[in-house]
């Protein structure tokens, strides 16, 4: 008998959308344990959840039953019209299409409401709507068929308690959950691997990336190629073009910018980036990079890195910047400016202020000295705290006109052969070497996140120190791709 739980759903749309972690999760393919970031989420999921939980200080928690007993204690309890059952087990054996299968739900709370129950899930995610989190929707749509199965009346209401505390209501639909069932049960009972292209983005924090990745590698697959995105990469597989060198020989510019994919609910042409991926494929068969024209970068004696280390929205309410760390470099190196943001209520604006500071020393000793940073996130979040605190001596205003994005400089300059152009895909790539062996955005966060909740002050020292290393080796790693691309613009 097939098994699908609500899990399955999460399996299918978290961390990215991807059929085959359904398929791989079915035939016991070995994932990768949950990450130090991913363990902090949960342990903070856990305690949203229990402060929910005590809210309801009638509430039955069905853990306290044996897990088999945990269903017929749900019924039980039900019929008797028990207020608040915490954790109940729905579940209903039954064929889909004649598929013998067992469907089995664990929401968070069935709450009694006249003479029915809301069925209600505690989420941190701040967004929960089809768009940003389908899992939870349908996770919550599938509670609600599963509890019409097991008691031939439909819940009163479905909703989501999100991330900031809001009650979201879910709407019902069994067709959707329906149409979702049948494309798990087809995904489980595939007798062959299905093709799914790997993205960096897609697969980075997925458990079986040690899994997929390394096959693309070995295979050459398009889907490593820059500029392909998953829906070409599907459709090149289905035009017999599934590794790069394929690609390069069954296709010139002309005909695969004719080439159409799906895009959205229509059809898209490749059109004009046709010639830039082939390139891009010729560099990754050759492993050479191409430098298509000179870096355009300003002449200046030195130049300030910045990059900034920030919670993610769905974690924090504020989308809070706890480190904005600056260093000059060039001609004289200066020191490490970093501006942590404090511990207590004020602490964000405090963290802005010292950032304002330092900037302000910054460009009273060099003048209007570029800001270099990797990406929009610099950009977005200064423009944000201007926002949220305002810029009263225009000092931020005069790091926005400062602002120079190093990423486009490097993407649209030289063709790499790499997946990605993530700073740590492209440091690694000039010879950039990290002190650290565990780094990253979400490690950094998870450290944070610790510190914030320690109340050992050594501890906490420790914890920011090893983040204001990862900060400050950040902007050494700028500073040696800045110095790689600004060698070719000569
Ligand atoms: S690593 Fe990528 S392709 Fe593989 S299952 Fe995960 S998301 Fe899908």
């Amino acid at each position: 008998m097939l098994k699908l739980t609500a899990q399955d759903f999460h399996r299918r749309y978290a961390p990215t959308e991807c059929d085959l972690r359904i398929f791989l999760r079915e035939r016991g393919v070995e994932e990768s344990p949950p990450s130090e970031f991913e363990q902090v989420l949960m342990r903070l999921g856990q305690r949203y959840e229990a402060k929910h939980l005590a809210t309801f200080p009638e509430a039955i928690d069905l853990r306290s039953f044996e897990s088999d007993k945990r269903f017929e204690q749900t019924v039980a309890l039900v019929k008797d019209g028990c207020p608040v059952l915490y954790q109940p087990v729905l579940k209903v054996q039954k064929p889909l299409d004649d598929v013998e299968s067992e469907f089995i739900g664990e929401p968070d709370f069935l709450l009694r409401e006249r003479d029915g129950y809301i069925i209600r899930d505690v989420k941190m995610a701040r967004r929960v709507d089809e768009g940003h989190h389908p899992e939870i929707v349908f996770q919550l749509q599938f509670y609600g068929w599963l509890y019409e199965q097991v008691f031939g009346l439909p819940p009163i209401r479905l909703e989501a308690l999100n991330g900031q505390g809001d009650i979201v209501p879910i709407p019902s639909n069994h067709q959707a959950v329906l149409a979702e069932l049948r494309a798990l049960i087809r995904l489980k009972r595939l007798s062959q691997e299905p093709y799914e292209p790997v993205g960096w983005s897609k697969c980075i924090g997925c458990g079986f990336r040690d899994h997929c990745w390394p096959k693309a590698v070995t295979a050459k697959d398009v889907a490593l190629v820059y500029e392909i995105d998953q829906s070409l990469a599907a459709e090149l597989h289905e035009h017999g073009a599934a590794s790069i060198s394929q690609l390069v020989e069954h296709f010139n510019a002309d005909s695969l910018s004719g080439l159409k994919r799906p895009w959205g609910k229509k059809f898209q042409k490749v059109g004009k980036r046709a010639a830039m991926i082939l390139q891009r494929a010729r560099v990754m068969l050759s492993g050479q990079e191409v430098v298509l024209h000179p870096p355009i970068i300003p002449h200046h004696e030195h130049y300030v890195m910045f990059d900034l280390e920030g919670m993610p929205p769905h974690l924090d309410e504020l989308d809070k910047i706890y480190l904005w760390g600056t260093q000059v470099f060039g001609k004289t190196q200066g020191k490490f400016m970093p501006a942590v943001s404090g511990f207590g209520d004020n602490g964000d604006h405090e963290g802005w202020k010292q950032f304002l500071t330092n900037a302000q020393s910054i460009f009273q000793q060099f003048g209007d000295i570029p800001f270099i940073h990797w990406h929009h996130y610099e950009k977005t979040h200064l423009d944000d705290y201007v926002e949220r605190y305002g810029d009263a001596e225009g000092i931020a205003a005069r790091v926005r006109r400062n602002l120079l994005d190093l990423l486009p400089i490097a993407r649209d300059s030289v063709l790499l052969p790499l997946s990605s152009y993530s700073l740590k895909e492209v440091e690694k790539y000039v010879g950039f070497k990290r002190s650290q062996t565990e780094y990253g955005g979400s490690w950094s966060i998870a450290k944070y996140i610790e510190a914030t909740e320690t109340l050992d002050e050594n501890s906490r020292n420790k914890l920011i120190g090893e983040i204001l290393i990862y900060n400050q080796e950040d902007l050494a790693a700028t500073w040696a791709v800045f110095e790689w691309l600004r060698a070719k613009a000569s």
